[in-house]
């Protein structure tokens, strides 16, 4: 099998989800008193968008994959979900969480250990990598086609610092978020653009004039996020990921934004 041609089954096989395993020796009781909110009545996410198909707009409301699984943890604290987008800057650098913005931040955010000095994750809830996107039979398969062109990443990810590392005589184009991102690569103000591959599969689904034409086996698990030391919070997350894979609520969430079912 060709690089090209194994590339929609390590889409599918990419969105394993690592829960198994979970015990469950969290307490099940729900809402509790240990756990504070910084809106009372509310579960305040800061996300950043656009991010299809974990978090977007839709009309008036923010849609996603893990819109629908922060509303899990919002519903066992009997409470809603209100939605904050900022910058992924001040999302993955802690900020937002150790300055009480939000609760949680769930916005396709992959687990690092420079993060995890500044901000406490639940257990993984889905995997990525790297991928790359191009226009339509442009030949930027890898990293090196890149040299001496200009490649597209979004500021603050993970794609970023990978392509700061890897992509030797690229130069790197910065976008404050994956719309921007996609359409310079659509457009051909850049050649190539690095983001995760679960956002640039959805990209090219509705975009047949671009395709995915590398991954770049980065092992990345996406974690949500709570301030520093907030445990009472990151273990009810924790126990509500477990129960809804589980009991299958994880596996509906995954099929209604994936179309099909998670490999694990
Ligand atoms: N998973 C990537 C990261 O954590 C991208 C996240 C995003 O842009 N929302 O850096």
């Amino acid at each position: 099998m060709s690089a090209r041609s194994a590339l929609p089954a390590i889409a599918t096989a990419a969105a394993a989800v690592l829960l198994i395993g979970c015990t469950s020796t969290e307490p099940s009781a729900s809402g509790g008193p240990d756990i504070s909110l910084v809106k009372s009545g509310k579960l305040t996410t800061c996300t950043h968008l656009p991010y299809p198909p974990f978090q977007s707009r839709q009309g008036k409301k923010i849609v996603g994959f893990d819109v629908d699984l922060v509303d899990l943890v919002a519903s066992e604290l009997k409470v809603k979900q209100e939605i904050v987008d900022t910058p992924f800057e001040g999302i993955q650098s802690g900020e937002d969480l150790n300055t009480s913005t939000c609760d949680v931040a769930a916005a396709g955010m992959t687990i690092t250990a420079v993060r995890e000095k500044n901000l406490d994750f639940s257990r993984p809830y889905f995997e990525a990598t790297q991928a790359l996107l191009t226009r339509k039979g442009k030949p930027y398969r890898t990293l090196a086609d890149l040299k001496g062109k200009r490649l597209a990443v979004q500021q603050g990810t993970t794609g970023e610092t990978y392509a700061q590392k890897r992509a030797v005589g690229a130069t790197l184009v910065q976008f404050e978020d994956l719309g921007l991102l996609v359409s310079a690569v659509k457009t051909g103000q850049v050649a190539a653009g690095i983001n995760d591959n679960g956002v640039l599969y959805d990209f090219v689904k509705d975009n047949p004039d671009t395709e995915v034409t590398a991954e770049f086996s980065t092992g990345e698990k996406y974690g949500i996020a709570v301030r520093t030391g907030n445990d009472a919070l990151r273990k009810k997350i924790n126990q509500v990921l477990a129960d809804a894979k589980k009991d299958g609520r994880y596996d509906t969430i995954y099929r209604k934004w994936f179309g099909t079912a998670p490999s694990s």
